[in-house]
Order: structure tokens, then sequence, then C-alpha cells
């Protein structure tokens, strides 16, 4: 299972891919991020879903190890942007 710590970076910088724009409150922050956390969690989208995205997105052109490594340098790099 991919290994989120929940520091709220990605939720703060929506506006990085326009797949979210439909979350976007209008300064890249989403509207249901409340603190650091998913107000809407249970719910959330599927795009915010890291692995059942994989299951339904990436599943056929990449393993999920390469899949999660992408999607760990994505943090390391949002999460650097704001040092
Ligand atoms: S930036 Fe990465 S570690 Fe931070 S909340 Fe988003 S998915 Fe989790
Ligand atoms: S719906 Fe939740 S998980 Fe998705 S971007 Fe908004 S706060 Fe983050």
């Amino acid at each position: 299972m991919f290994q989120c710590d929940k520091c709220g970076e990605c939720c703060r910088h929506l506006n990085l891919s326009s797949l979210y724009h439909f979350l976007d409150r209008g300064d890249g922050v989403c509207r249901y991020l409340s603190g650091n956390l998913c107000t809407v969690y249970e719910k959330r989208p599927l795009l915010c879903r890291v692995d059942e995205s994989y299951e339904a997105y990436f599943r056929e052109s990449m393993t999920k190890n390469d899949y999660y490594e992408l999607n760990y340098k994505a943090c390391d790099k949002i999460k650097t942007k704001n040092k």
C-alpha cells in the first residue's frame, strides 16, 4: 500500500495538474482540505486514491513499484518546493 505521511501538500497544489481543477477553491488548495486532512476522505475522488488509481489507470502500463516510485518522487518534489 502507498505510504502517505498525510502532509497535505498535494492537496494544496492542485494547480499543478489540470485534472484536479474541479477541486481547486481558486488558489490551488482543495475545497475539501482542512488543516492537512481531507474532509471527504471516505468519498474522495478516484484521482485522489493512489492505490485505486493504479488499478484503474496505470496497471497496464507500469509495475506497481514503478508507479509508487513516481508518486514518491512527486511527493518529494512538492514538499521540497515549499522549503
Ligand atoms: S504529498 Fe504525498 S505524502 Fe504528502 S499528503 Fe500528498 S500523497 Fe501524502
Ligand atoms: S478531495 Fe481530499 S484527498 Fe482529494 S485533493 Fe481534496 S483534500 Fe486532497
